[in-house]
């Protein structure tokens, strides 16, 4: 039986310039307290793009009113049609949800690929300031960095196993440094800025990559922006927002009414 995505995928994907497709669940896997992976079947290829790239699945709500969340591919497999994502679980909400109840052969209209974040393939280091829901992102993205590159990780979590690691190409620097949040609020910088000031940073021109927290991003942006990078060498994306759902299309709201 041919598969086919629902109307409003299909328009919204037409409108984005990006392509719908039905994905299959093909396997769903806890990794750490606050992340899981959930791999799916279908349009691998095109919907996964570049490293940095992100694809909008359908996670509820009903025909007037559709929910969509963003999830940045992790890894993909194109024998097999497979895709990653590294979903957070650890708090409640529509895409949470879709994930803790996600099960093989589970149907999910998928939309990709979005984003505009890539990595700046002329730097030569990369830095990633983000919380576990950049992970997935971050490590795909680490993952294409050539040798003999530099790549720094700054990543802000609320649970010590929610640092999980990846391998990264031979040649490849890498330094990592794995913020405790403790009983900081999920929008307090504080740690993240500790963590980045501990860090130096290489010679060159390197390019930082800050995706996770609206409030927390800002501050990291600001604190870069003291340390004497252009702004052309942060590529800023707030992936979500303390006390606030996203809104229906997955994106963070962006003002304070
Ligand atoms: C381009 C892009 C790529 C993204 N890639 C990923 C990804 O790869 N993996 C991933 O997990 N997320 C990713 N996100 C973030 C994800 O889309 C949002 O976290 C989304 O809000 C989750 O939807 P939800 O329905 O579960 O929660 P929502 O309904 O949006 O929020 C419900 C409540 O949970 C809180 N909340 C939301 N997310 C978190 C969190 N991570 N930690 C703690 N509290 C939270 C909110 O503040 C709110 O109070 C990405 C977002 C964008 C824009």
């Amino acid at each position: 039986m041919v598969r086919s995505p629902r109307e409003h995928s299909l328009e919204l994907a037409a409108r984005l310039g990006a392509s719908a497709h039905v994905c299959e669940v093909m396997s769903v896997r806890a990794l750490s307290t606050s992340l899981s992976e959930v791999t799916l079947r279908g349009g691998a290829l095109t919907l996964s793009g570049q490293p940095g790239n992100d694809v909008m699945v359908l996670v509820g709500g009903s025909n007037e009113h559709v929910v969509r969340r963003r999830y940045s591919v992790r890894a993909v497999s194109s024998e097999r049609d497979e895709f990653v994502l590294w979903v957070t679980t650890g708090h409640d909400g529509d895409g949470a949800q879709w994930a803790r109840a996600a099960a093989p052969g589970d149907l999910v209209d998928v939309i990709g690929p979005r984003g505009k974040i890539t990595l700046a393939r002329e730097a030569s280091w990369h830095l990633f300031v983000g919380d576990v829901s950049s992970l997935g992102a971050f490590y795909r993205m680490a993952e294409s960095v050539e040798a003999p590159s530099q790549v720094l990780f700054v990543i802000d979590l609320a649970h010590d196993d929610d640092a999980l690691t990846t391998a990264l190409p031979e040649g490849v620097g890498v330094t990592g440094v794995f913020v405790d949040r403790g009983t900081r609020a999920a929008n307090d910088p504080a740690g993240l800025l500790s963590g980045l000031a501990a860090l130096s940073l290489p010679e060159g021109v390197g390019h930082a990559y800050l995706f996770g927290e609206f409030a927390v991003m800002r501050a990291a942006a600001r604190a870069l922006a003291e340390r004497g990078l252009r702004a052309e060498d942060v590529s800023s994306k707030a992936f979500w927002r303390a006390g606030r759902s996203n809104a229906a299309h997955g994106e963070p709201v962006k003002t304070d009414d």
